[in-house]
């Protein structure tokens, strides 16, 4: 493999720029800024100079020769816009830059093979979950099952009968592929699945109450990431939001008295990302269902991660509502999402009675928000595996992650470390210590969940560098970085992780792999 950028550089310069940093402290330089920033600016290379060294004459055989001038344009561009931004040499920005410009033109050829590779490069692309956070958002929440994701592969690759009945021959519903999983699975009469529960929230109360108002508690008017804000969806689809109660006490009476003739449906939203602790009062699920129906109104329930497992108290979890529960308590409509705690493709699921469902299936916006044939063929493989919950726990990778055991966490922090001590030697210093996990995602807010960590220190760098390093190198790893450690937790690492962990922190830490 060739070394990447980052590799090539912190091979090369780091060390010594960070000493020349310590050295002009020690004695007594102070303003030392506009000196070495403009000496450093002018040692930047010219293009011309750099054409002329192998490497580029190297990249000239694989790009065009303007391609190759632009690279090293950009790169000349680069190092000039990190060292004028930096504001001592020893960010490790301008620590890049300067073991750069002591490597000469070459390294500013170098500079612009890297960025000619990482501009062939895919964007989307693997990254190693070091952090503990199982449902991490912005590392794409949930990974499929092996089967789920073979079965996306399948389907992708050939037609399929998402929308003709094999046995008549006529037109049929892609949302039969899971509708009668969904209903097994809960309970409901009917289900529907839409992009995601952000859009399935907005076509319910679209569907159901445009035009009306619904009343929802001021503790559950919740904001999750994203900018999605119960009060904003409320104002998207239509329907004005009525609010009741405190933002820690809301009781049946206060739901009572905003009941008006305009009232289309209560709603009750989980507070899946935070918790209202102490003086605290909410209705039950079952005494809403029965004022609203009391009323000749609708109950819905947005439940966020919904669950179709019992047993997480079984793993030491606090219980979530499952979509089960809900349905049995006799919500009309239950809305959650595929790739939380579920730990299926991104969607949104819609659960209850055939009356309500239907309606909303019919709705306009349905359309705008229908699921396509890769998610579904990903959401059918999942709900397929929970119909033995045991196999569930032990293929659906949320899951799977949240019920390892401790013991297991501590043999595979254990098994890593032996592995990074091995390819770090003198460059850091690794143990495994105790520390928590986490769900993510908006999932079991306060919970840490117990865990063995690999905590490490590099030798001459800081915790902070050697995260910007790992995340920058390729494949990516995430880590978490705490009291000038950093910290790796085998809880989301996939089986392969670990070589790939123990290259890139070699890398980082200036060993050639
Ligand atoms: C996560 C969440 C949503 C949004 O679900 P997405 O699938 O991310 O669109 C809506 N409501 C609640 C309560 C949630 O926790």
């Amino acid at each position: 493999m060739a070394p990447s950028l980052g590799s090539a550089i912190m091979d090369k310069g780091l060390r010594p720029s960070v000493r020349l940093g310590a050295f002009l402290r020690t004695v007594g330089v102070r303003d030392v800024d506009g000196a070495w920033k403009q000496a450093a600016l002018r040692r930047i290379p010219a293009v011309a100079r750099a054409l002329q060294t192998e490497t580029a004459r190297v990249l000239q055989g694989r790009y065009s020769a303007g391609r190759v001038s632009d690279a090293l344009a950009q790169a000349a561009a680069e190092l000039r816009q990190a060292l004028t931004a930096a504001a001592s040499p020893e960010e490790e920005a301008a620590n890049r830059a300067l073991a750069v410009l002591n490597t000469g033109p070459v390294g500013l050829a170098e500079m612009a093979a890297d960025i000619l590779t990482r501009s062939l490069r895919p964007s989307l692309r693997r990254v190693i979950n070091g952090t503990g956070v199982v449902l991490h958002t912005n590392l794409g929440r949930s990974l499929l099952a092996p089967a789920a994701a073979r079965r996306v592969a399948e389907i992708a690759q050939s037609y399929s009968n998402l929308e003709l009945d094999l046995e008549t021959g006529e037109r049929g519903s892609r949302y039969v592929h899971v509708e009668s999983l969904l209903c097994r699975l809960t309970g409901a009469e009917a289900a529907l699945v839409v992009n995601n529960n952000a859009a399935a929230v907005l076509l319910v109360l679209s569907a159901l109450a445009r035009g009306r108002e619904v009343v929802v508690s001021r503790g559950e008017l919740i904001e999750i990431g994203g900018s999605f804000r119960i009060p904003d969806v409320m104002s998207q689809s239509g329907a004005r939001l009525v609010e009741v109660g405190t933002t820690n006490k809301t009781h049946q009476r206060d739901y009572e008295q905003a009941i008006t003739p305009e009232t289309a449906l209560l709603l009750k939203v989980h507070s899946s990302n935070y918790r209202i602790l102490g003086f605290t009062a909410a209705i039950s699920r079952e005494e809403l269902v029965q004022l609203a129906h009391q009323r000749g109104l609708l109950a819905v329930e947005d439940l966020g991660s919904g669950v179709l497992v019992d047993e997480l108290p079984t793993y030491g979890y606090e219980a979530e509502p499952t979509a089960a529960a809900s349905v049995k308590a006799g919500v009309d409509v239950v809305t959650f999402s595929g790739d939380k705690l579920l730990g299926g493709p991104q969607a949104g699921i819609i659960v209850g009675s055939r009356q309500a469902v239907e309606k909303i299936r019919r709705h306009p916006l349905n359309r705008a928000v229908r699921i396509d044939k890769l998610t579904l063929a990903a959401l059918e493989e999942t709900l397929r595996l929970y119909l033995d919950p045991q196999r569930a726990w032990a293929e659906v990778p949320t899951l799977q992650m949240l019920s390892l055991p401790k013991d297991e966490l501590r043999r595979r922090a254990r098994g890593l470390a032996r592995r990074l001590r091995a390819a770090l030697g003198q460059e850091a210093r690794v143990e495994v210590v105790e520390g928590s996990s986490q769900a993510g995602g908006g999932s079991l807010p306060a919970v840490e969940i117990p865990t063995w960590l690999v905590a490490l220190q590099a030798e001459g760098l800081a915790a902070h560098q050697v995260e910007e390093r790992l995340r920058r190198g390729d494949p990516a790893v995430l880590v978490r970085v705490q009291h000038d450690q950093v910290l790796i937790d085998p809880r989301t690492l996939l089986p392969g992780d670990d070589a790939d962990l123990a290259a890139a922190l070699a890398a980082a830490c200036g060993l050639s792999e």
